[in-house]
């Protein structure tokens, strides 16, 4: 059986305490790997490999760092289909979601890598007797903590301008997706990059995630994950002065007006409803329809989402494929549960599914739920699952207020061929990310991230080169 070791300057070692947690695949419900059950001391080591590779990586001129980063890229492309089935097989997500991600976690070092040679520094002048220039410099050794939905993607979303910006990374991956970060240690290998640039530690979040949050010898940490995590996160981590960015949990509403084109709308929130069985944090969740469209657009999208085979992952008619982990499918049943309590009517979907030979995997089909307050909890917390519900509008101030309603603002997804009426919804909606008559459309320039509990901080293009870097003002008297 595989072991998941950590890679730390340059090789893959052994936690130090020679301990190993379950590796399950989802779509099997079967143990099939292991991974390292490291603690604070493996964290300890990480950061001091991290720190004396620091001088010389800091310093190494922008296209030596962009060959490295760019080489990590194509290596990701020249290994795409090994990368995108370890990560069906550890996710549980179909193959074809898979790749797509895989070809974006390449998409992300090329990126960041092309941007390490167009940050430039500003200059203010002051009007013929001073003049300021601002220095950008790497924070040092910085932290990236990420979450198990889309694993390979949002861990080099956070690492690739990380090292574009000349900083040295320890990062943690989820530790119940951990191998494809596990796969891209030796490729960062073999493009050349200085052993102790990376560090890639495994383990639980409360173990390694909070010793990599405590270290002082971390300046920065990126974390992606769910909002309690990132309360406790900030809780440690602000009192030490650390830069923090938090990209959290979503309640995405998805406003669909009656002068939208149809059949778009149906197509594409079937999409931001399940794709990857609902677990993304940018997955529309709650789906309001303006009344005189509501029967039509309920009608169209049960059968749409009758046609989503649920299957194993690797299984190419796959499109919903398994639950994470056991725990994570528990927590959706019981929100099932919750819903029927609250009162709300299963129109489709709602049970477990066992595929032949399959049968010990974790399924659940695409679920719709009608009739539910929008106060109640099934419509306030975040599910991550394949499960949505399907409320009814007259006006867009109530459909603002219901979508107002939570304490998420990640993302919103609004239908209508009014364009008036889309900027107005579009301004007045609490969410960092709208999309009209889209969703998932990313350039990776933009802003990406939440308001209110769904985080702090803006990932992306500039975005992300400003956080990873110290801004320092030189003023220079004529
Ligand atoms: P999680 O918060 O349980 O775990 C995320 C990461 O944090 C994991 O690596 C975990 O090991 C680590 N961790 C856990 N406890 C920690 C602690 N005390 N200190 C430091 N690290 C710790 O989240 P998850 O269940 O892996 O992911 C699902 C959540 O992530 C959902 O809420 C989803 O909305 C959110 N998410 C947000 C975005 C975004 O961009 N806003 C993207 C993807 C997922």
């Amino acid at each position: 059986m595989i072991k998941i070791q950590n890679h730390i300057n340059g090789k893959y070692r052994e936690p130090l305490k020679q301990k190993y947690l379950d590796n399950y695949n989802p779509s099997k419900g079967e143990v099939y790997s292991l991974i390292a059950d490291s603690d604070e001391e493996d964290v300890a080591m990480a950061v001091e490999f991290a720190k004396s590779a620091l001088p010389e990586w800091k310093v190494l001129p922008d296209e030596k760092r962009f060959k490295i980063l760019n080489r990590v890229a194509e290596l990701i492309d020249e290994n795409q289909n090994k990368l995108a089935e370890a990560e069906s097989t550890d996710q549980g997500k179909p193959l074809y979601v898979a790749r797509a991600e895989i070809n974006r976690a390449a998409q992300n070092f090329r990126f960041f890598a092309t941007a390490a040679m167009q940050f430039a520094s500003e200059s203010h002048n002051m009007a013929g007797y001073a003049v300021n220039y601002t220095l950008k410099t790497p924070i040092g050794v910085v932290g990236c903590i990420s979450p198990w939905n889309l694993p390979l993607y949002l861990f080099t979303w956070k690492i690739a301008p990380a090292l574009a910006t000349g900083n040295c990374v320890v990062a943690k991956p989820s530790e119940i997706t951990p191998m494809t970060a596990y796969l891209l240690g030796e490729l960062c290998n073999e493009a050349g990059m200085p052993p102790g640039v990376l560090n890639i530690v495994h383990g639980l979040g409360p173990k390694v995630g909070s010793a990599l949050v405590s270290h002082p010898g971390i300046k920065a940490i990126s974390f992606t994950g769910g909002t309690a995590t990132g309360k406790n996160i900030a809780a440690t981590a602000a009192p030490m002065f650390k830069k923090l960015s938090l990209e959290l949990g979503g309640k995405n509403p998805n406003i669909i007006f009656a002068d939208c084109d149809l059949d778009k709308a149906v197509h594409t929130t079937v999409r931001s409803s399940f794709q990857n069985q609902g677990e993304i944090c940018l997955c529309g969740s709650r789906i309001f329809v303006e009344r005189s469209l509501y029967e039509d657009f309920k009608q169209k999208f049960v059968e749409q989402i009758k046609k989503l085979k649920v299957g194993p992952a690797l299984d190419p008619d796959t499109k919903v494929g398994a639950i994470v982990s056991k725990m994570h499918f528990e927590k959706i049943l019981s929100y099932i549960e919750l819903a029927k309590e609250e009162g709300g009517n299963l129109i489709a979907g709602g049970n477990i599914v066992k595929p032949d030979g399959h049968e010990n995997g974790w399924y659940i089909e695409p679920t719709l739920i009608e009739n539910l307050p929008y106060t109640c909890r099934t419509n306030q917390e975040e599910i991550f699952g394949p499960v949505v519900s399907i409320t009814p509008f007259d006006t867009v101030e109530e459909v603002l207020k219901m979508a107002n309603s939570t304490e998420y603002g990640l993302a919103c997804s609004i239908w209508t061929e009014n364009l008036s009426k889309a900027h107005r919804v579009a301004a007045e909606i609490e969410s960092g990310i709208v999309w009209i008559n889209c969703w998932l459309l990313r350039d990776l320039r933009t802003p990406f991230g939440g308001v209110k509990q769904s985080g702090v901080g803006r990932e992306g293009g500039w975005y992300a080169m400003n956080f990873f870097t110290e801004a320092k003002n030189v003023c220079v008297k004529l």
